[in-house]
């Protein structure tokens, strides 16, 4: 199979499943973009031609400039078939919010740069930079926005693959500039993370980008099957794919003896389970968006001896204010709890109060969550000994 670049999209769908490559690459299949991706697109067009606009004007916005970019999300998610009628106010949230924040200060070097060029190795790479913005003589910084609700932790910033296509691009483009920070702009939860690469970091990265070109160029399409994996739920070829099809169409399996597994058994059950729930929620909740739909229009999802139909819990809340006029003082106490996230709010603004809330909080325990991992080669390493000084004793 004939690939003509490598972008960080593809590089990951080659990680994840070698048949979104080919359905991508290779079909020429279009995706089908699920309301998620489509409310991303529509708020990245906004800011996009926002930021342009400001350039233009190199003033704070006005309202006109509020009014232009709503509009423009507006019209792009419609054309984009956007259906969730609360994303609309959602994605015009996410863009008011980002021009209450913009600073006509900042010395903007490119706005949606596109980038397809060649890395020292001669590895096509594409992909475009929202923002690239000078910070001084010696940095600049690449900025994307992201609409997801959970922002990446410090690890996985280190170790994502499109903020690594990021540096080397504007390493490429920019030379100038011998220090590049990597922004991630997560304009719905209001927050940024930042992360850098050092020249090492780089090194090994375009040595990674080597190794993915051979194996991605050596693919055979006729051979390559679908990898069922935990994101299967939110791929957009799910409807094109034999592997994914014949798992929804499968009864579930029959369930080994959970106390007779050897630990590797029990190991590779457990990954089996993980990653089948996850494609199974992702499932139920178009399953559930599909009813919801089916349900406003009062048309009933019914067969000769069942139908579905929906109960929706209800939640009473309190304004504290008004409890704390009704309830007698000496009985407050018993009742009101503190809400530790809107403590934590309050206590950033008010540091002096750090040490204080400190020495009062009472730390609990959740239930404990199991993960697995993958050891490490000196934990292999480690476990071996162990093993064999067993077997000697
Ligand atoms: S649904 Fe899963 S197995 Fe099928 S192409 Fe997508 S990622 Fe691969």
């Amino acid at each position: 199979m004939e690939i003509r670049s490598l972008s960080a999209t593809g590089i990951r769908d080659f990680l994840q499943c070698v048949l979104k490559v080919v359905f991508r690459y290779d079909r020429e299949i279009s995706s089908v973009k699920n309301d998620h991706a489509k409310v991303g697109i529509a708020v990245h067009e906004a800011l996009e031609q926002f930021t342009r606009r400001m350039l233009n004007k190199k003033s704070f916005p006005d309202a006109s400039d509020y009014e232009f970019a709503t509009n423009v999300f507006m019209n792009t998610a419609t054309k984009a078939g956007l259906e969730t009628m609360s994303f609309y106010s959602q994605g015009k949230e996410m863009v008011v919010n980002f021009i209450d924040k913009y600073d006509p200060s900042e010395d903007v070097l490119a706005v949606e740069h596109f980038f397809k060029l060649e890395t020292p190795e001669g590895i096509p790479i594409v992909g475009a930079m929202d923002k690239v913005v000078r910070i001084n003589d010696d940095t600049i910084a690449v900025i994307d926005y992201k609409t997801s609700r959970t922002a990446l932790t410090n690890w996985e910033l280190q170790d994502d693959i499109q903020l690594s296509m990021y540096d080397l691009a504007a390493s490429l483009i920019w030379p100038e500039y011998k220090n590049r920070l990597l922004f991630l702009d997560y304009v719905r939860i209001d927050k940024r993370v930042s992360t850098f690469r050092t020249d090492e970091d780089r090194a090994t990265f375009r040595e990674f980008l080597s190794s993915i070109w051979t194996q991605m160029n050596k693919i055979d399409e006729q051979e390559v099957r679908g990898r069922i994996n935990r994101l299967c739920g939110w791929c957009d070829y799910k409807p094109y794919c034999p592997e994914y099809a014949a798992l929804m169409a499968k009864p579930l399996p029959a369930l080994p003896q959970l106390a007779e597994m050897l630990d590797t058994e029990f190991l590779d059950h457990w990954l089996d389970v993980s990653e089948k729930k996850s494609v199974l929620t992702a499932r139920e909740r178009e399953l559930k968006m599909i009813a919801s739909e089916r349900f406003m229009r009062d048309e009933p999802i019914a067969d000769e001896s069942r139908m579905m139909h929906s109960t929706q819990a209800a939640r009473t809340n309190y304004d504290i204010e008004e409890v704390v006029e009704i309830i007698p003082q000496d009985d407050l106490f018993s009742i009101l709890a503190v809400n530790k996230a809107r403590l934590d709010r309050y206590a950033k603004d008010r540091p002096d109060l750090k040490n204080a809330l400190g020495r009062i909080a009472k730390v609990n325990y959740n239930a404990p969550v199991f993960k697995v991992r993958n050891l490490s080669k000196e934990e292999i390493d480690e476990q071996r000994v162990a093993d064999t000084d067993e077997s000697a004793a």
